[in-house]
């Protein structure tokens, strides 16, 4: 059988997020379409096309896809689903929002925040803040599944040259408009993509002091993170919540300053592929799966890090 992915973007392009679940899909079915729902989408469609892995892509191009409202997207997926075998959507915001409403519609069961898939029935997640993996088996026709994007690669997206097909917009009667997007701009890399990571925790003390975090992700190029007690306590705000009720993160390299290392801010990062923690406390869990670990003060420490990344720098220029 077939397996639909649905793909998650802003109507110019895709998510990276959307080339994870492609590759997830790969482990389930060879035929994999991608479905867009959006607004003038003809020039992503024909970008898509050339995902390697994707044999047909299916848009449905409306405005009132404009901003992707899940009351009027899900029914649009729920028509199509005959088709499938499996549904995949990232387990992002987009994912979460929109696959429930699918699954109600469909009536059954969602398999959420997938990190492995085994068999065709058989696929792995993270339970208990990740503390325990558990091995779902079920035996429903048509499988939902929202896809952890850090648990796998993204696809190649070129090579492929895809069939291309238009559905038509089935509007529904909803009650939800769009109000407003606020989105915060920063020339930081975006957290979920980032190759190097800097977080900060309850340890930085107040917001001001969150600068020395930013001049050290300037020097390396790195998106900024928190932990839940930073944001909490209004140090900096919620979409740099890294954590299992915040964003999950696998870069190249994450740096935890003044983090504890509590199990729900772990299930966010530690797929990181190198951690490094900066902690006065050496007894803080954090260090347990630090490969690098710097027992010290972080006002200490930090600005003699950045100090030597200058020096680094002028030496290298
Ligand atoms: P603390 O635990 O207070 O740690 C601060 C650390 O800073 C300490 O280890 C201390 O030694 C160190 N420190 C202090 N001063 C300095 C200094 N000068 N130099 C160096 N080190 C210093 N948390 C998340 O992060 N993300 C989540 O998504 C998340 N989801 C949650 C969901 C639920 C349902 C619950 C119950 C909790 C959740 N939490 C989450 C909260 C989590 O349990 C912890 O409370 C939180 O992660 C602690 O943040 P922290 O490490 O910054 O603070």
């Amino acid at each position: 059988m077939s397996v639909l992915v649905v793909a998650e973007h802003d109507n110019k392009n895709l998510k990276s997020s959307t080339l994870n679940t492609i590759s997830a899909a790969e482990k389930l079915s060879e035929d994999i379409h991608l479905l867009i729902l959006g607004n003038k989408i003809e020039d992503l469609a024909k970008s898509s096309k050339s995902i390697q892995l994707v044999k047909k892509v299916i848009i449905c191009d409306h405005e009132k896809l404009e901003n992707q409202i899940p009351e009027l997207s899900s029914p649009i997926i729920s028509n199509l689903a005959e088709n499938y075998s499996h549904i995949l959507a990232p387990s992002s915001t987009f994912g979460k929002n929109l696959l429930p409403r699918v699954s109600a519609q469909l009536d059954v069961t969602q398999i959420s925040d997938i990190i492995g898939i085994e068999s065709q029935d058989t696929f792995i997640r993270p339970i208990y803040a990740g503390n325990a993996i558990s091995y779902v088996q079920t035996d429903q026709k048509i499988n939902l599944m929202t896809v952890r994007p850090t648990s796998f690669e993204k696809c190649e997206e070129a090579g492929g040259d895809a069939a291309l097909e238009n559905i038509t917009f089935i509007d529904s009667e909803v009650k939800t408009t769009f109000v407003n997007r606020e989105v915060s701009k920063s020339d930081r890399p975006e957290l979920g993509n980032a190759r190097v990571v800097v977080s900060g925790g309850r340890g930085l003390e107040n917001s001001d002091n969150f600068k020395l975090l930013y001049d050290l992700a300037d020097k390396l190029n790195a998106a900024v993170g928190a932990s839940r007690a930073a944001v909490d306590s209004g140090y900096i705000g919620n979409e740099y919540q890294v954590g299992q009720t915040g964003k999950m993160v696998a870069p190249e390299l994450y740096i935890a300053v003044g983090i504890s290392g509590a199990i729900q801010h772990l299930a966010g990062m530690k797929e990181s592929k190198v951690i490094v923690a900066i902690n006065k406390d050496l007894e803080a869990p954090i260090f347990n799966i630090a490969d690098y670990g710097l027992s010290s003060d972080l006002f200490q420490a930090i600005p003699e890090i950045i100090k030597e990344l200058d020096l680094l720098n002028q030496i290298e220029s």
